[in-house]
């Protein structure tokens, strides 16, 4: 079959690899129809995951047909439409039944090599290095999907793949990112980055009640697009001073949820090039730019919530602990535990409440994923999100 490969830095390849077979009796087999490229992605495109190996198949966001299935699962048959979370979940262990699908604890297994990074370890992840499984992705023609009957959402015919495809993560991801908020009528809510994951972030809080949602980020285009998500007032961080604007916007006290979704970026001007060099040694290294996360710290209200949706791998510098702790803020923040999300999120899609349709800027066939992967990285061609048909 034809695979998306991660070949070093900066460097993809669509090649024709093995097809995947059945290892387990929970497995399925699904022939993929449409995936995307993350941001979560461009932190391994740039570099910043050592735990990649040369020719790792990429990709977590990703849908199509079961074609084959292990003896052990009941509730799918072949020929079902699924999309397919990237949190891998036995759905059984002591973090799945409290509903923390991506801290699974039997899902990883290279747990140890999480462990001695971040003490314990999360639940494994579909083509995002060997760090948490080394599961080969959903970037290619099919892919083998672990615990099979606790994951993938089976989906009616009538919706369109657009429709359903970022179930698979940054619908949740921006859902989860929004509801850690504790929404309550009237609040504000201030959301830096306006990526895919912002915008849905964006848009959730919008449909948890947020009066008011300003979102925050250097890309017009991307701007732009939050309004359609439903952002009531756009912020440029070239252009003014983030802290002053969302003072000016909430009379001083701040705003009441404050959503990070940048996470690591490699593309900001001030970043510095040298993260690999140092991620070598760190793990991953954060970048040094204007820092979306401490930001949204100083600028959250007084007992309000920080959320933190963007990935981030090690340390951070300067993490201003002191503004927490003497304001009585919350922090809550995950990997997205999409499988709680993926019904509910359905229904809203299929209720006509959201279409997820609005960000996708480009599809591409999957061959030309190196040059989406470009794109995507370079905010080329006003790029918001890539679609992958394979
Ligand atoms: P993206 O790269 O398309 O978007 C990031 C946006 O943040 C860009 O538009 C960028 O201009 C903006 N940005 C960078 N620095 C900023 C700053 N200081 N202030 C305001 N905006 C800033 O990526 P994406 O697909 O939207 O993903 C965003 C983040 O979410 C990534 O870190 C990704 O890894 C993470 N993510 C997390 C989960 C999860 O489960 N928690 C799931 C998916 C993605
Ligand atoms: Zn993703
Ligand atoms: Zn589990």
């Amino acid at each position: 079959m034809r695979a998306t490969q991660w070949m070093g830095k900066n460097h993809v390849e669509v090649n024709e690899v093995p097809d995947p077979q059945l290892l387990n009796d929970r497995d399925a087999i699904v022939k993929v129809s449409s995936t995307a490229i993350c941001g979560s992605d461009l932190h391994l495109y740039d570099g910043f995951i050592p735990t990649m190996k040369k020719g790792d198949i990429l990709g977590h966001e990703f849908m199509g047909e079961v074609v084959e299935l292990g003896r052990g699962v009941s509730n799918l048959r072949v020929g079902d439409r699924v999309v397919v979370p990237f949190p891998i979940a036995c759905g059984a262990c002591n973090a799945c039944a409290r509903g923390l699908f991506s801290v699974c604890e039997n899902s990883n297994p290279n747990a140890g090599m999480a462990q001695k990074l971040w003490g314990h370890s999360p639940c494994g992840i579909f083509g995002y290095s060997h760090l948490v499984g080394g599961y080969p992705g959903g970037q290619a023609e099919y892919a083998r999907v672990p615990f099979a009957d606790v994951g993938p959402l089976k989906v009616e015919d009538d919706l369109t793949d657009e429709q359903v495809l970022f179930l698979s993560d940054i619908f949740p991801t921006g859902y989860m990112g929004a509801e850690m908020c504790d929404i309550s009528p009237g609040d504000v809510v201030a959301v830096w980055g306006a990526g895919p994951v912002g915008l849905f972030a964006v848009a959730s809080a919008r449909m948890l009640g947020a009066e008011r949602v300003i979102a925050i980020d250097r890309f017009g285009y991307r701007l732009d697009k939050a309004r359609e998500a439903g952002a009531t007032d756009v912020l440029d961080y070239e252009e003014v001073d983030v802290l002053d604007a969302l003072d000016e916007l909430t009379a001083g006290r701040g705003p009441d949820g404050c959503i990070d979704a940048a996470g690591l970026e490699a593309t900001h001007p001030t970043t510095a090039v040298d993260a690999y060099d140092r991620a070598k040694t760190a793990v991953m290294a954060e970048t040094e730019r204007p820092h979306a996360l401490r930001e949204a710290i100083m600028a959250c209200r007084n007992g309000g919530t920080v959320s933190i949706i963007g990935v981030y791998g090690g340390l951070m510098d300067k993490f201003p602990v002191g503004s927490l702790m003497n304001r009585s803020l919350t922090v809550r923040t995950g990997q997205a535990h999409v499988q709680r999300y993926l019904k509910p999120l359905y229904e809203k899609i299929r209720d006509g409440e959201i279409d997820p349709t609005f960000l996708i800027s480009h599809t591409l066939p999957l061959d030309r994923a190196p040059e989406g992967y470009r794109m995507f990285r370079d905010k080329e061609d006003d790029c918001t999100k890539v679609v992958l048909k394979p």
